[in-house]
């Protein structure tokens, strides 16, 4: 360990990100990543603690006390190698990732845990910028052929890694540009959509093929690709959004959050979306859901000119500092504040909206009222009305942001007529293989609605899985 004092002379720092009066003028990224000399003091706090918490923490795994060690030390280039055993795109972790390693960072036990988020994002960053990272082309092809259905974050790292061992990957995705939630969910200013390009472009370089606005099970027959490819990786992610079906659902003006995100990444594309166009300008704006992707929506409807942005959330308001459910080292969920709530919120907590007012066909205001949360007879929440708290607001445009229930069964999963778990995503065992032979699935179409680290995870897993089906063995790390 380079610096084993650095814990306690050095404080804790994060990136600046841009002013919010300049930034929300447009959707270019809000972060700027720390230079070189600030991101080797944060690698100089690891405390070579032991047991490294942060590792157990991190989905993938990542080495954080040898690349923290490896930065501090200015080995940028060592450094990059080491986060590339266990990440295939930290650039796109280093910018999203709610950092679950940093929950477990034992400094963060009774200090501030060290920024490995930050360190991550200037490695991975630093080696892009220097040329480090180069198309890893595979000596030797097996000659097996492999699709991957859907390209976010597990179908991108499942082709990479069985690329990598030399199968012939090909990934099919249904809309027109390869990234999945990556490119339509999360906007520009979190993840700058040439840090895909950037990637995909490394990936072709590789070998693996790209076939977009190919639905698989409408424009590709199911059948018909399980008897082309000699395995088949399911990652279509989880793509039926919870509705909220109360009075007045059927007015205009209420969107899905993830339509409205896609339609406003393709409209900074630089797409032609005229026909269909929303307009939030002076606007007051309700988003219905607390979580990551309520908070994309009030960020984009700022930027897009809204007049007032709620978020309503049904959940009571999370403790400020971890409390006896969330003890260190798990990850605490407290109260979360993101840069689009800096940039002007109308937050409320136990609130429930119970019907949407229109005229003419279209919202007006819609109906809340309070709630509390109590305990049944069997110890579960229990929502309870408050008398006498219902609540008018006038509201013009309304986006649900409550999250995925499944993956569409439309297509391929009733084609091949898998099983599916007790909550609608597809089924698969130990192995990632589902109730059909050969055919695979990983991602939020396996696990559920999660994050992008998770994906990587998942994907990662079913390579190694499908490479020991086709193979007999692996040296994939999984
Ligand atoms: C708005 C929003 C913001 C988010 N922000 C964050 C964040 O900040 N940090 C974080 O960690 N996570 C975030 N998440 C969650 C994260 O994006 C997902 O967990 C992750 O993208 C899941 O990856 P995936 O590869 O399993 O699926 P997806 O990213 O959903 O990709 C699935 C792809 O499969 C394609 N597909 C589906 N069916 C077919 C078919 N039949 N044929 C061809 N293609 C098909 C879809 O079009 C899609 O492109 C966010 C999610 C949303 C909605
Ligand atoms: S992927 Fe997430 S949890 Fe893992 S090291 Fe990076 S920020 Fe931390």
């Amino acid at each position: 360990m380079g610096k084993t004092t650095g814990f306690k002379e050095y404080k804790r720092e994060v990136a600046t990100d841009r002013p919010i009066k300049e930034r929300i003028k447009d959707y270019k990224e809000i972060h700027i990543s720390m230079p070189d000399e600030k991101i080797k003091i944060q690698g100089a706090r690891c405390m070579d603690c032991g047991i490294p918490f942060c590792s157990w923490g991190c989905s993938i795994g990542n080495l954080m006390p040898d690349f923290n060690d490896m930065a501090y030390k200015g080995e940028f280039e060592k450094a990059y190698k080491r986060l590339s055993l266990t990440s295939n795109f930290p650039e796109f972790t280093g910018r999203v990732c709610p950092a679950l390693c940093e929950g477990s960072c034992t400094l963060g036990a009774n200090s501030e845990p060290v920024s490995i988020k930050e360190v991550e994002l200037g490695i991975i960053e630093k080696a892009f910028k220097e040329n480090w990272v180069k198309p890893n082309i595979p000596k030797v092809r097996t000659g097996k052929n492999i699709a991957v259905v859907g390209s976010g974050p597990s179908g991108l790292t499942t082709a990479a890694e069985l690329n990598s061992v030399g199968h012939n990957v090909t990934v099919f995705e249904r809309h027109d540009k390869i990234g999945g939630l990556l490119r339509y969910g999360i906007p520009d200013f979190k993840l700058d959509k040439s840090v895909i390009d950037r990637r995909i472009n490394i990936m072709e370089k590789e070998g693996i093929k790209f076939k977009v606005n190919t639905n698989i099970g409408f424009d590709y027959d199911s059948n018909q690709l399980l008897k082309d490819f000699d395995s088949v990786v399911l990652c279509g992610g989880s793509t039926v959004p919870r509705d909220l079906p109360i009075e007045g659902r059927n007015l205009k003006g209420i969107y899905f959050a993830v339509d409205f995100l896609r339609y406003i990444n393709k409209k900074v594309a630089g797409k032609d979306v005229s026909k269909e166009a929303i307009d939030l300008k002076g606007k007051n704006v309700l988003v219905i859901g607390g979580g990551d992707t309520g908070s994309d929506c009030i960020g984009t409807s700022i930027r897009e000119g809204a007049e007032n942005v709620y978020q309503y959330e049904i959940m009571p308001k999370p403790p400020i500092k971890r409390d006896e459910t969330m003890p260190w080292p798990l990850f605490p969920r407290t109260l979360k504040t993101t840069t689009s709530h800096e940039e002007g919120a109308i937050r409320e907590w136990c609130i429930e909206t119970i019907k949407f007012i229109g005229e003419d066909d279209k919202i007006t205001a819609i109906e809340a009222v309070k709630v509390k949360w109590e305990k049944d007879d069997s110890g579960r929440p229990m929502k309870v009305e408050v008398p006498k708290s219902k609540i008018t607001q006038k509201i013009d445009l309304v986006l649900i942001a409550m999250g995925f229930v499944h993956p569409d069964h439309k297509g391929i999963v009733e084609d091949l007529n898998l099983k599916l778990d007790n909550r609608g995503n597809v089924f698969a065992d130990k192995n990632y293989m589902t109730s059909v032979e050969g055919v695979f699935s990983a991602g939020d179409m396996r696990r559920g609605q999660s994050l992008v680290v998770w994906a990587m995870n998942e994907g990662r897993s079913v390579a190694k899985s499908v490479d020991k089906y086709l193979m007999g063995e692996t040296s994939l790390r999984g």
